[in-house]
């Protein structure tokens, strides 16, 4: 993947397409089980093909059990004078997520404790789930809530919780090496734009970008209702999971503020390099965060059994924006050019990592005589010139079969694509070849041939 086909796609009005999607997905009423999940799934494979797999209800995932399948087909609080006081129908955050049936008459005093407001955002709908525990709920805007007379109202919810399946898709794209990068997004949000249908969106964007690319890596693009998705998906997938190399959760990536990465729980994994120097660019404005444990599903990802290197990349972190879970988290509230600014992010953060191979220098008594291969001085105008050639001495020097690319861009404060250039003029004028997937037994060895 090179830069300038990084660029393409998002020159491309790759941000309209993102937010066109998030459109398309935004009325279905999803969870962490049934139809609003599958139908969401079964949009993606429009764009890729997504395998869609099904965990029986019941089945045990590590410490957790999977829960009864929940569907939904209308729940509403209809007045004395049969009219809709609170209408799933005009937005599917009125019910609380995983509500068991309800069909009752009962005065506004019984209703009370199962009507969710927010007083401080008197027009926003709250968004409420009940997975784990049964129960049932309407979630109303405070202003809807005041104006509910006392009287008699008719409750309906008609949904179902039985035993059923739990849903998730993946997306396998074979690359040269069976060394993995998974980039995962959860999918079990009903209407919110910002906190799971971005994340959705530039994954499946992705996976389509990737598929008409040439990758080293092998990815595979995960979409998983939160936590006992990713919990099923680690318990039940341990061998697939033994390839992970590289991680990224995607969340959140459509909001106006500036982007963000988690880092790993190891800290100082490759991806949480390749990220930081992306978004250190110059390109972006951004925040890095170390671990910790609360968020997303890093949180499953990073467990000290688990311990795989999963940075989170999204923009304005969860719950320290006002409009988290609500109804405001809707269209308006992502925008295409930040969708873009994050799909760039995205390819270029997993675009070092593809390219950050480890090289041998075939020369490595004494710095090899550049000049009369051509190397100095060749392109660009001085400064470039003086650029390239320090890039070249620095890869000449640590390409030693121990460091990486990204390595060297490090510890020499340059940047990556400069490095990298560097490298391919050497590698062409037959100065450096790749070490490929040296364990550190062969390493060492390598290390004492070349010093010998
Ligand atoms: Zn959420």
């Amino acid at each position: 993947m090179s830069q300038a086909v990084q660029s393409a796609a998002v020159q491309n009005g790759i941000g309209h397409d993102l937010h066109r999607f998030i459109d398309t997905l935004y009325p279905i009423c999803r969870s962490i089980t049934g139809d609003g999940l599958r139908e969401t799934l079964r949009i993606i494979r429009t764009h890729i093909p997504l395998s869609l797999n099904e965990v029986p209800t019941g089945t045990r995932v590590f410490d957790w059990t999977v829960p009864n399948e929940w569907n939904i087909r209308d729940a509403y609080v209809k007045n004395s004078r049969g009219e809709r006081v609170i209408d799933f129908q005009t937005s599917n955050l009125h019910v609380v997520n995983y509500s068991v049936p309800v069909r009752r008459r009962m005065r506004l005093a019984d209703l009370k404790p199962h009507l969710f407001a927010l007083p401080d955002r008197p027009d926003w709908i709250p968004y409420r789930t009940s997975y784990y525990q049964e129960s049932w709920g309407f979630c109303v805007a405070q202003r809807q809530l005041e104006l509910l007379p006392d009287e008699e109202y008719e409750v309906v919810i008609d949904s179902t919780l039985q035993p059923g399946h739990l849903t998730y898709g993946e997306y396998f794209l074979p690359g040269d090496l069976p060394d993995e990068i998974v980039v995962s997004t959860h999918c079990c949000h009903p209407s919110l734009c910002n906190d799971n249908l971005t994340g959705i969106a530039i994954a499946t964007f992705l996976g389509r970008f990737l598929s008409a690319q040439s990758h080293r890596y092998s990815y595979r693009f995960l979409f998983i209702p939160g936590t006992i998705g990713a919990i099923a998906w680690l318990a039940l997938n341990q061998e697939k999971a033994s390839r992970i190399r590289h991680g990224l959760v995607l969340t959140g990536l459509g909001d106006s503020g500036k982007l963000c990465y988690k880092r790993s729980r190891q800290g100082n994994a490759e991806i949480d390099r390749a990220a930081a120097h992306v978004l250190q660019s110059g390109f972006y404005e951004h925040q890095l965060m170390d671990f910790s444990p609360y968020g997303y599903d890093e949180r499953q990802f990073c467990s000290p059994g688990i311990n795989l290197a999963f940075g989170r990349l999204s923009r304005t972190p969860h719950g320290t924006f006002p409009e988290y879970h609500t109804s405001a988290d809707n269209l308006d509230f992502v925008h295409p050019e930040k969708l873009s600014e994050s799909f760039d992010a995205c390819v270029r953060i997993l675009g070092l990592v593809e390219r950050n191979e480890t090289f041998l220098s075939l020369n490595q008594k004494c710095e090899p005589q550049l000049g009369k291969r051509g190397l100095y001085g060749t392109i660009g105008g001085a400064a470039g010139a003086r650029d390239r050639e320090l890039a070249m001495l620095w890869v000449l020097n640590f390409s030693d079969g121990a460091h990486s690319l990204l390595d060297i861009a490090e510890r020499s404060k340059m940047s990556f694509d400069c490095i990298r250039s560097a490298a391919e003029a050497l590698r062409a004028s037959g100065l450096l070849r790749e070490c490929l997937e040296l364990t550190s037994d062969m390493r060492v060895a390598s290390l004492e041939r070349t010093t010998s």
